[in-house]
């Protein structure tokens, strides 16, 4: 097992398939314009299967293919299938805005792929459009519907809650997954890079969620699990249970065992993390696996990143990267390092 300065284990590897998107959701892609990463420095799927195979060797158990909207990458089944092909690989997921879900459930399910967890911030089809510039709710929804027929071992669904949007509808989106036997996850605004509109009166802190929950449904269980999950847990009298991720008021950086793979195989440790390892540049001057591994070993052996926990100790503060730094580097974006 491979472990860091703080005693993490390198065992959780989000894998970015694209940077792209078919949705401008404001907590992350808030900006009329954006520096895409160049189509030739993004990974093909034997790079990424190879990349995966020597983090597997490594430690990692967990894969979750991310994006940008990484339904968006042309033929996903095929890597679902690559990565399948790794025994140790306890666990292969995918976050998705649920957008082309209904038409490659069925695929990525028959590939292998485990579990999905689909992006739902509103049920307010003019919510959306206001707000993710995005007018596909129905497909959203029939996305969902086509999960939970597609039988993943888990449908979630994730709902980033901002003070003044969307904090209006915490309890219609409780039921609308309770409805469906899905579990909902409220996660608090963060202030990574590409939340350019960030601001903390704007957050919603997991007391406010759940005190909101208690105040409808009663007494609001917590259910203790291992540390290692982002989200705590929490159980209804009615035994429906969902999620809240307090990165931003309650951050868990200890228990962090998440590593990130940009589309472009940059190597992160943090989703605030500033700089990376290139593995793509390893990759594609000749590298043998052992060179690679090593490099990624080393580097994550000497990670100390909390990022999270760094931010929540600031006095004053604001929104982590202006634009100008973002365009400089668009590795710095939550869409380029997937979530
Ligand atoms: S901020 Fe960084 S260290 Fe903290 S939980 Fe997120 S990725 Fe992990």
């Amino acid at each position: 097992m491979t472990v860091d300065v703080l005693g993490r284990p390198l065992r959780n590897l989000r894998i970015s398939v694209t940077d792209r998107c078919n949705m401008r959701c404001r907590y992350c892609m808030p900006e009329a314009e954006y520096v895409w990463l160049p189509r030739e420095s993004i990974l093909t799927f034997e790079e990424i299967d190879r990349l995966a195979g020597i983090f597997v060797g490594l430690g990692v158990r967990k894969i979750r293919l991310t994006g940008g909207e990484p339904l968006l990458r042309h033929a996903l089944p095929t890597l679902v299938r690559l990565l399948r092909r790794h025994e140790a690989v306890r666990d292969l997921a995918l976050t998705t805005n649920g957008i082309l879900l209904a038409r490659s459930a069925q695929a990525l399910r028959e590939a292998g792929l485990r579990r999905v967890t689909v992006s739902i911030d509103t049920l307010q089809p003019e919510r959306m459009v206001a707000f993710a510039r995005s007018a596909r709710h129905a497909e959203v929804l029939a996305g969902i519907h086509a999960a939970t027929a597609a039988g993943f071992d888990s449908v979630k669904l994730n709902t980033v809650v901002i003070r003044g949007y969307n904090d209006d509808e915490v309890l219609d989106l409780l039921t609308f997954a309770r409805d469906r036997g899905l579990e909902v996850r409220f996660i608090e605004y963060m202030d990574v890079g590409g939340a350019t509109d960030w601001d903390q009166r704007k957050v919603v802190s997991q007391q406010e969620i759940l005190a909101s929950i208690a105040a409808e449904h009663g007494p609001v269980t917590e259910l203790h699990q291992s540390g290692w999950a982002p989200a705590e847990r929490f159980r209804l009298a009615d035994g429906s249970t969902f999620g809240v991720i307090a990165s931003t008021t309650a951050p868990f950086c200890r228990t962090c065992d998440r590593a990130r793979l940009t589309a472009d195989g940059t190597f992160l440790l943090c989703l605030y993390g500033e700089r990376g390892l290139d593995l793509r540049e390893l990759l594609r001057t000749g590298a043998s696996d052992e060179e690679i591994a090593g490099r990624i070993r080393d580097t994550w052996s000497s990670r100390t990143d909390r990022g999270a926990e760094v931010r929540a100790a600031l006095p004053d503060r604001g929104i982590l990267h202006q634009i100008d730094s973002l365009r400089a580097d668009p590795r710095r974006e939550m869409h380029t390092r997937g979530g």
